[in-house]
């Protein structure tokens, strides 16, 4: 069987496939050059990350597709409802890069409190020339410890973040439509203590927060979760970590909150326009940002191979059952 990772896998996965059997290949190839390939080469499995899309178009045009997996959580590069009607599985690795998200968020939130995004993009040309300038213009920083974080989307990757804030000492808040826990479990050298978290009203959370961190999946509706509304309801001088997907935060309402001054900065790992952000967004000194990478950790990759290998082979024993 032949199985091709188009956005790459883990040496190890690579290995570990190729031992039982299967062919891998990982080159990348390009969108619009995809079907040819699947079809030239016979591939059965097609494994993508967050780069490569797997619509309607792909499935159609590559007959010989039997199982697409995504490494990752989110399946809104990939037509799901379709490859299902046609009879095709998709397999994804929803826990593998959890922790691996929620320390970038962590990372992004340090950079933002002391302003390093800024400090690193002016050092290199006005380090030697103006450092006592940059020295008194990045010296009011702040420390999370004492903050309140506030959560939107309290699953997996919101789990974990919270449980990083709480280990800095901040107190965490947070919004979700299902879950419900009122406390998170700290694990530290051995020891494990439950360190009690809220759940709150939107407006509350937007209201109190001096961080907010977004962890909702693609909504179904489109609608950013963070709209002008909302935005408008910021706590004023708070900071903003988008790791989820692009459209969780309306773009144009966030660059007006960060012009006004009404929010101090933000971070986005994520774009509307991924892989082409736009260019005022990627300009705009405030934000701290990052070319989606929450989940491109050795570690992260290295269990979503581990996860992927797992479900493929389970899978072909099983299609050697029916088959
Ligand atoms: P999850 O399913 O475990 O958690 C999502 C939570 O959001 C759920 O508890 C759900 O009830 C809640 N939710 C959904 N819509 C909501 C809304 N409108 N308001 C409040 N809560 C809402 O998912 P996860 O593993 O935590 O991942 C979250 C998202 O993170 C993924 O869907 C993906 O888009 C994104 N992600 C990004 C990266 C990256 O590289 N930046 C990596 C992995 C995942």
């Amino acid at each position: 069987m032949r199985v091709h990772a188009n956005d790459g896998i883990a040496a190890s996965a690579k290995q570990a496939l190729t031992e039982e059997g299967f062919t891998v290949t990982t080159e990348s190839i390009a969108q619009d050059q995809l079907t040819n390939y699947l079809n030239k080469e016979k591939v059965d499995v097609l494994l993508v990350r967050s780069a490569t899309k797997v619509r309607k178009d792909v499935i159609d045009a590559c007959p010989g597709l039997k199982l697409i997996g995504r490494g990752g959580v989110g399946l809104d590069n990939i037509d799901v409802a379709h490859a299902k009607s046609k009879g095709i599985p998709v397999i994804n690795t929803p826990a593998s890069s959890s922790i691996s998200v929620a320390e970038l968020v962590m990372a992004h939130l340090f950079t933002l409190m002391r302003s390093l995004h800024k400090a690193n993009r002016r050092m290199p040309n006005e380090g030697r020339s103006a450092f006592k300038e940059l020295k008194k213009e990045y010296e009011k920083g702040f420390e999370l410890r004492g903050k309140t974080l506030g959560v939107i989307g309290f699953g997996r990757i919101g789990q974990w973040t919270a449980r990083y804030a709480l280990g800095c000492g901040m107190r965490v808040i947070y919004v979700d439509n299902h879950a419900t826990a009122e406390a998170i479990e700290l694990e530290i050298s051995g020891a494990s203590v439950r360190v009690p978290v809220k759940m709150v009203e939107m407006k509350e959370l937007l209201e109190q927060a001096d961080a907010i961190s977004l962890h909702v999946p693609a909504q179904k509706d489109g609608k950013p979760v963070l709209g002008v509304d909302e935005l408008a309801l910021v706590k004023p001088g708070a900071v903003i970590v988008n790791t989820a997907r692009g459209g969780s935060i309306d773009e144009d309402a966030l660059l007006a909150a960060l012009r006004s001054g009404r929010i101090r900065g933000a971070a986005l790992d994520v774009f509307i326009n991924e892989p082409e952000p736009r260019v005022d967004l990627l300009q705009q000194p405030d934000l701290s940002l990052t070319p989606h990478i929450g989940a491109a950790t050795a570690e992260a990759q290295g269990r979503v191979g581990d996860e992927l290998v797992e479900q493929i082979v389970n899978w072909r024993s099983s299609v050697q059952v029916n088959g």
